[in-house]
């Protein structure tokens, strides 16, 4: 009964939306386009240690922010630790012990042993590196005093229901990012190939990579395996979207959507945010309809992607999920700019560039909690001199002119040609 009284709560809600940041400005991005809660790691102990991550200075800055908007962050320490570095990680958490984290987010026992010794009052996430696929698992977690369980990629919807119905913490997903093609927090081929360990946050990608065919006996002679004209990528796996099976989802009762990617810009996190907000906000209303799932998933087709795939939780041929459509990512808008300040003398933003764009563009604008709208640029002016110029360059400051006021968190796209 309990089970189902808390299922039949999960049923009237609509799921948090969990989202990367990976510095201080991409947390800015994440918050201000309706996440509800956001991941961030620090400088060591997580799976994202080759990015740029947070000081202890930022991560209390961080909190700051997201706390004052209500929005709950999470810290990330999901790598998988050794004997040795149990001192170091035991100092680095007495360091950052007074920062006001919503959650702790981990994978390895020890880590989460620690942790309860040292922040008995935390809430720990078990992170989909844990690799928990059926409810018995996250039963071990509850009984060891986890609160949320981030489910395996590898799970069948059927089974996720299952878990659902048959746990009583928090259940959270992966909805939207890269998917391993091997089992999450089990993948040696990094570290077999480069030395370098995936599940110590330093992936060296090398699932994405082109791959031949050699006997043994003819070490030279490579044989092209020819998936299709463009060569093979077979263990290269398409990105994960859920979205079009969002309210199937939250109909179950997950309590967190979660978006991959904490090596992301603040353009990809502010459009990921952005349509999944307005997917759950079409849930709520009852109007998430096939009209507005395929108006959304062209939005998501202006961030670089690879192809989609509903992944392992709703195929049944999981070969699909390596048909790709190339080895190189599809990028069919380019990320020109961000919001920098506005210039009453010529009523428009000052934008910084991040990729070239040319009067005669057509700019497509993100803001938060508006429709993206297109501006066909007549004139364009440098910051610096105010002098007009036609072409605008990576790390200039330009002058979008006529444009008039846009929300400070504006992104400038321009579709490429
Ligand atoms: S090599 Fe590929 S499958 Fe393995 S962890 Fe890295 S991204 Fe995932």
């Amino acid at each position: 009964m309990a089970n189902l009284a808390k299922n039949s709560e999960r049923k009237a809600k609509i799921p948090e939306l969990l989202v990367p940041a990976n510095n201080l400005n991409t947390l800015k991005y994440a918050v201000e386009y309706g996440a509800d809660a956001v991941y961030v790691g620090g400088e060591k102990f997580n799976l994202r240690i080759l990015g740029k991550n947070f000081t202890i200075e930022e991560l209390e800055e961080a909190v700051e922010y997201a706390h004052s908007r209500n929005v709950k962050v999470y810290f990330t320490l999901n790598s998988f630790i050794f004997d040795q570095e149990l001192d170091e990680l035991s100092e680095y958490l007495e360091k950052i012990r007074y920062i006001k984290f919503d959650g702790i987010i981990v994978s390895d026992f020890g880590v989460f042993e620690l942790l309860k010794e040292k922040f008995p009052d935390a809430k720990v996430h078990i992170s989909t590196q844990a690799n928990v696929t059926n409810h018995i698992g996250v039963k071990f977690w509850e009984k060891a005093g986890a609160s949320r369980v981030n489910i395996a990629r590898e799970v069948k919807f059927e089974d996720l229901k299952s878990i659902i119905e048959n746990s009583s913490i928090e259940i959270e997903i992966f909805v939207h990012g890269a998917l391993c093609i091997s089992y999450s927090g089990r993948c040696m081929l990094s570290k077999y190939m480069t030395g370098r360990d995936a599940n110590r946050g330093e992936c060296a990608h090398s699932c994405r990579w082109k791959y031949y065919l050699m006997e043994e006996k003819r070490p030279n002679l490579f044989f092209q395996i020819e998936q299709d004209k463009r060569g093979t990528y077979i263990y290269n796996s398409r990105d994960l979207c859920l979205l079009p099976k969002l309210d199937l989802l939250v109909d179950i009762g997950i309590d967190s959507f979660k978006i991959e990617g904490r090596n992301k810009t603040e353009n990809y996190v502010s459009v990921t945010t952005w349509v999944y907000r307005e997917a759950l906000n079409a849930i709520m209303k009852g109007n998430f309809t096939p009209q507005k799932i395929s108006y959304l998933m062209n939005e998501l087709d202006k961030i670089s992607h690879r192809d989609f795939t509903l992944g392992f939780m709703f195929l049944d041929d999981w070969r699909e999920l390596c048909e790709n459509d190339g080895v190189r990512y599809i990028r069919k808008y380019r990320f020109v700019g961000v919001y920098h300040s506005f210039s009453k003398e010529h009523d428009g933003p000052v934008i910084k560039v991040k990729n070239n764009f040319k009067v005669g563009d057509i700019l497509d604008i993100l803001q938060p909690y508006a429709y993206p709208k297109k501006f066909i640029l007549k004139k364009l002016f440098l910051y610096e001199d105010k002098s007009e110029i036609s072409c605008a360059n990576p790390n200039d400051l330009v002058i979008i002119s006529g444009l008039g006021r846009v929300n400070p968190f504006s992104i400038f796209r321009v579709k490429d040609d």
